[in-house]
């Protein structure tokens, strides 16, 4: 899953006054944006392998740091924490329980469409529903998010300024686009040059929070 996630950032950062969207961004994917980290140091590991779902062409088969349930709680755990600490307590608790919810939201919606590879502890058993062999239903179901997150963050805020405006639909518009050429394109060359790809993802977190500042909270 890819948009889906982000549509929990919006619907997050609707509901919270004083976290950005970047923030918002770093927590929902934040599980996906370790993963490219730890593929690269031979931490975890993935096999490209077309057709293994009518989605996606990859085959997680090793990334039980990242994508085990125990790991993503204990991942949820460390961010809401971290950011307690980071803000010096003027964070909310409700702010840090929220966050810690939007870490784990990541592996509840990888779990509805990842086949069964997602490790309940280190070495299985694994678990997935599947919806990624339904392209019309996965395809369906993260732009249905995609659209209701948008939607609540487009009523909770309004744009400033240009940025606010363009900024945010060139962002977004930009993750619709790179999540249907990845589902749809051709396969990544290679297992290194999709962990590489996979690191940019961490620019669209200053690209949220750059947009989020030009924009008036509503509530
Ligand atoms: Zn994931």
């Amino acid at each position: 899953m890819f948009v889906g996630h982000e549509a929990i950032a919006l619907a997050g950062r609707a509901k919270t006054p004083r976290i950005s969207l970047g923030t918002w961004f770093l927590a929902v994917q934040f599980l996906d944006l370790l993963w490219p980290i730890f593929l690269l140091l031979g931490w975890e590991h993935v096999r490209i392998s077309p057709g293994i779902t009518k989605l996606t062409p990859l085959d997680f088969y090793d990334y039980p740091i990242t994508h085990s349930l125990v790991g993503a709680l204990g991942w949820s755990v460390a961010f809401g924490v971290g950011y307690r600490i980071l803000t010096r307590g003027k964070g909310e608790r409700r702010g840090a329980l929220l966050l810690g919810a939007g870490v784990f939201s990541h592996w509840i919606l990888d779990l509805v469409v990842h086949t069964d590879d997602l490790p309940i502890l280190v070495r299985g058993p694994y678990v997935g529903l599947g919806l990624w062999n339904v392209p019309v239903a996965a395809v369906s179901l993260e732009t249905v998010l995609f659209a209701l997150g948008i939607f609540l963050y487009l009523r909770a805020t309004r744009a400033r300024d240009a940025i606010g405006r363009w900024g945010f639909w060139s962002l977004f518009g930009l993750l619709y686009v790179l999540w249907l050429s990845a589902s749809f394109g051709p396969p990544p060359p290679d297992e290194r040059t999709l962990a590489w790809v996979g690191l940019l993802s961490w620019l669209f977190v200053p690209w949220a929070w750059w947009v989020d500042r030009h924009r008036t909270y509503l509530g």
